[in-house]
């Protein structure tokens, strides 16, 4: 039987090992999913540990997914483009890393009918998982990339290291989001504004009036399922979608590195979403 878990600090929160478990049982497969505490400083510990305890691979999340770039044997292509890796496999004593939230997030707008080819789209955030989604939303043909963040020289940064024409760093300011929103059939929010327990909620949300009809509005963020931003976005006749697509089909894509095999993945997507409702 394979040994997978996730690791983090804190990972008691994770939904990974229900997800996970979920559809290993639903695919058939022989492995078992649970959780491990570890610190931010024992990354290196943990990779010798997980190898003495047979583990067949993990999945990483806060605060490791930077640390583990360096100690891999070989890194996916989006791994190394996000510098992140959220999926480790250890197979004959090697350590291959890949990063599976970007085609989670693009795969999860899709099924939102959100595909971002051809349309102009703001993003809102420019942090660790705002990364993955620009890099993707510029590789699935996304015709301009406007990042808007509160650290504006942050944006600026993702900006540049993405390096493609067609995007734009801007401000967080209520104009530039009007002005920004006007010009966008997409909003993404890779903010962490409107989870809940942390940073606060959007001070004004009226950028959303500028979006033309059948804009889409997709938030990151699963927790709570309906945000302040997409109860607003909703209420004013706008596609709207949560993080939940994403956090499923980054996991459908992990389990199929972890067990070497092609899934079927609406069906495990399925699965998984059966699942997390169960639990609300
Ligand atoms: P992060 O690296 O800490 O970035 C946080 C972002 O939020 C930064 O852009 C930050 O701006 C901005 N922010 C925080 N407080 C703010 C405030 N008061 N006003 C304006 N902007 C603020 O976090 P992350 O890892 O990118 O995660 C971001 C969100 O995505 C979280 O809610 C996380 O749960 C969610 N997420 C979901 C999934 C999924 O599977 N659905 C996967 C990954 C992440 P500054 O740069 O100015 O600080």
């Amino acid at each position: 039987m394979r040994k997978l878990c996730v690791i983090g600090d804190p990972v008691e929160h994770s939904l990974s090992p229900l997800i996970q478990n979920a559809m290993i049982g639903a695919a058939g497969l022989d492995c078992v999913y649970d959780a491990r505490r570890v610190a931010g400083t024992d990354t290196v510990r943990w990779l010798e540990q997980a190898k003495q305890e047979g583990y067949a691979g993990f999945n990483a999340t806060m605060p490791h997914k930077e640390h583990l770039v360096p100690l891999m044997d070989e890194l996916s292509p989006d791994a190394a483009l996000f510098r992140s890796v959220n999926t480790v496999c250890m197979k004959h004593g090697k350590l291959y890393g890949y990063n599976t939230d970007g085609d989670g997030v693009l795969q999860a707008l899709r099924e939102a009918d959100m595909d971002p080819a051809g349309k102009n789209v703001l993003v809102l955030g420019a942090g660790g998982a705002a990364k993955a989604v620009v890099y993707k939303l510029v590789e699935a043909g996304a015709t301009h990339v406007a990042v808007a963040n509160r650290t504006v020289e942050r944006a600026g940064a993702l900006c540049a290291q993405v390096g493609a024409k067609g995007m734009t760093a801007c401000d967080f300011s209520r104009e530039t989001l009007c002005r920004r929103a006007a010009q966008s059939r997409l909003v993404v929010n890779c903010t962490s504004l409107g989870m809940t327990g942390t940073a606060g909620q959007f001070e004004d949300l009226s950028f959303l009036e500028e979006l033309k009809p059948g804009a889409g509005v997709f938030d990151l963020i699963y927790s709570p399922t309906q945000t302040e931003l997409l109860k607003a976005a909703h209420a004013l006749g706008h596609k709207t979608a949560n993080g939940l697509g994403m956090l499923i089909w980054q996991a459908v894509f992990a389990l199929e590195h972890f067990s070497d095999t092609k899934l079927d993945g609406a069906a495990m997507a399925a699965v998984a979403r059966k699942v997390l409702e169960g639990r609300e």
